[in-house]
């Protein structure tokens, strides 16, 4: 059995495992190497613990694959910036390869993300897949005629910061009116921020019962109100929860149905700590795609992701693995 070191470069550490040509784990996944230190101290860190995967493998290894969030041009192997790293221009994948001795393929977490789902999770088998991740911020993915889209310049697929209002909420990239703004961990606290205040001042609308709004209210005096929190709240069957979520669900619909509009894919993949809802999440966004999107792009699936334990050290194991499978079809320059 052939394996691909697939390494996830997270926001405060490293993890890694070796990973099939399946998508399966060979062992565990381990995590590895805080981040801190300048770029040269974290470079040497990463090839240090690369070397470990591969000298510990009874596998054997034939690449290495790098998911980092950012902006990464994975035609030259560089990061360009990520909030993850303290780095510019950083030309990673040479930089392993050559203390390595193996090919590195390097790419952004989200397409290492939706790569994963297409190959080995909700949306396997199919050639047109929009992924969204939903955490504190928004990410996204694109797979468009069975190969991943990644821009003139490893940009393309920031589907987070597609404009849903114009003039609206401010997002964490200093523009306004994002879908992440709306459709994150972020924007749920907001908006359940915003009606724990209502409920705190008295303003409850007629007929929401006196419990109406208690449990949100609570958690905001005790400054325990997160995305995480509401959503749990909301999962229990709370109202007020319900409605916060509800709120960011429908603003999640509007941006199904601008990206379907775009790519008609098959299916939409949502993933990220607000998946964790899931139908409570993605019913009231499907009514939206279905009722606002055109004939017939509306009838996009819209999918729960299926990798959760080591989906990013997976997706850059399975991306390791395309460009193996790629470089074989065409042959070696
Ligand atoms: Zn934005």
């Amino acid at each position: 059995v052939s394996v691909m070191v697939g390494v996830d470069i997270g926001g405060t550490k490293v993890a890694l495992g070796l990973v099939g040509e399946d998508g399966s784990l060979h062992g565990d996944a381990r995590e590895d190497v805080t981040l801190t230190g300048g770029d040269a101290v974290f470079v040497e860190g990463l090839i240090g613990s690369v070397r470990r995967a591969v000298a510990e493998s009874r596998e054997e290894v034939l690449g290495i694959g790098l998911g980092c969030a950012g902006t990464i041009d994975s035609a030259r192997g560089t990061v360009i910036e990520s909030p993850n790293l303290p780095v510019r221009d950083l030309p990673l994948a040479t930089l392993v390869r050559d203390a390595i001795g193996l090919p590195v393929v390097l790419d952004n977490d989200a397409n290492a993300a939706v790569w994963a789902e297409v190959q080995a999770g909700a949306a396997r088998g199919l050639r047109h897949v929009v992924m969204l991740t939903l955490g504190t911020g928004v990410g996204g993915g694109l797979v468009l005629d069975g190969r991943l889209f990644r821009g003139a310049a490893g940009g393309a697929g920031e589907l987070g910061h597609m404009v849903v209002m114009a003039g609206g909420e401010v997002c964490a990239c200093g523009r306004r009116g994002c879908l992440e703004a709306y459709a994150s961990g972020t924007a749920l606290q907001r908006t359940a921020e915003r009606i724990a205040d209502a409920v705190g001042r008295g303003l409850v609308e007629e007929g929401k019962g006196t419990d109406y709004g208690r449990g949100l209210l609570r958690l905001h005096r005790q400054d325990r109100l997160s995305g995480e929190s509401v959503g749990a709240l909301a999962l229990e069957g709370d109202a007020a929860a319900g409605n916060a979520v509800f709120e960011v669900s429908r603003w999640l619909g509007v941006g199904l149905a601008n990206l379907a509009n775009v790519f008609n894919p098959e299916m939409i993949v949502v993933g990220g700590g607000l998946s964790r809802l899931g139908d409570l999440l993605l019913e009231p966004a499907r009514e939206i795609l279905r009722r606002t999107a055109l004939h017939p792009s509306g009838d996009a699936q819209v999918a729960i992701a299926e990798l959760r334990n080591a989906a990013g050290v997976v997706g850059a194991g399975l991306v390791a693995w395309e460009e193996h499978r790629s470089v074989a079809r065409v042959g070696r320059p």
